[in-house]
């Protein structure tokens, strides 16, 4: 796969309100080497999984998205693809402004002092980061992040305004029926949210997709 110009990713989306400032549409990537206990999209995790999409395609499809803010990098681990990220997000920008959050496993000081150039170009490009491994006996309800571990990093000021106005509080999940069952986004507010959502859905005959955010 040539890492400029494809990316592997494991679902994408046109617009949430669950996972950062304000509208955004959503890239999850494929592939993820954290493993964490209790992540809720292990389905992610391989990194021959998914599908592979031209950063030509992806790049159109968010230049035709009137109504986003933002785009949210989630995964999987964003920070196994940056040549491919940095080559889209340059691709949009060049076109519209456009607000990146990025999830990640990694911590950023190991990033910033010990990431490969590419990482630290894709750092570089990101606005708002959420940063290292979700800990499930750490899990809590808050702002946009699955465990009090991790922190929400205002890189480039951009939302700082956003941020100084909203509570350090669960933004809540989006849920959607459609015929294959229901669909979620976000993050659960508390361990095992999730599987209980599920097992009573399963009850009445609706099946949960869990792709919603791995952290
Ligand atoms: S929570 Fe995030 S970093 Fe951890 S395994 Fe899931 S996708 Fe990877």
């Amino acid at each position: 796969m040539d890492q400029r110009n494809q990316l592997r990713i494991f679902r994408r989306q046109d617009r949430t309100a669950v996972l950062g400032p304000g509208t955004r549409a959503v890239i999850w990537v494929q592939g993820c080497p954290f493993g964490c206990p209790g992540c809720i999209v292990p389905e992610s995790w391989p990194s021959d999984g998914g599908q592979i999409v031209s950063v030509n395609e992806l790049s159109d499809w968010l230049l035709e998205l009137p109504e986003i803010e933002g785009l949210t990098l989630s995964g999987g681990e964003p920070m196994q693809q940056p040549e491919a990220l940095c080559e889209l997000l340059d691709s949009v920008r060049a076109e519209r402004d456009l607000g990146v959050m990025c999830y990640t496993g990694y911590r950023h000081e190991d990033l910033l002092h010990r990431g490969s150039p590419a990482q630290q170009a894709l750092l570089e490009r990101i606005d708002l980061l959420v940063d290292g491994p979700y800990i499930r006996h750490r899990h809590a309800e808050l702002l946009w992040r699955g465990s009090s571990n991790q922190r929400l990093l205002d890189l480039s000021g951009l939302y700082a305004e956003v941020l100084a106005e909203l509570a350090d509080d669960s933004a809540g999940l989006e849920l959607e029926l459609d015929n294959e069952g229901l669909f979620f986004t976000g993050v659960p507010p508390r361990s095992g949210f999730l599987e209980q959502l599920s097992a009573g859905l399963a009850s009445r005959g609706i099946s949960l997709r869990r792709e919603g955010d791995g952290e």
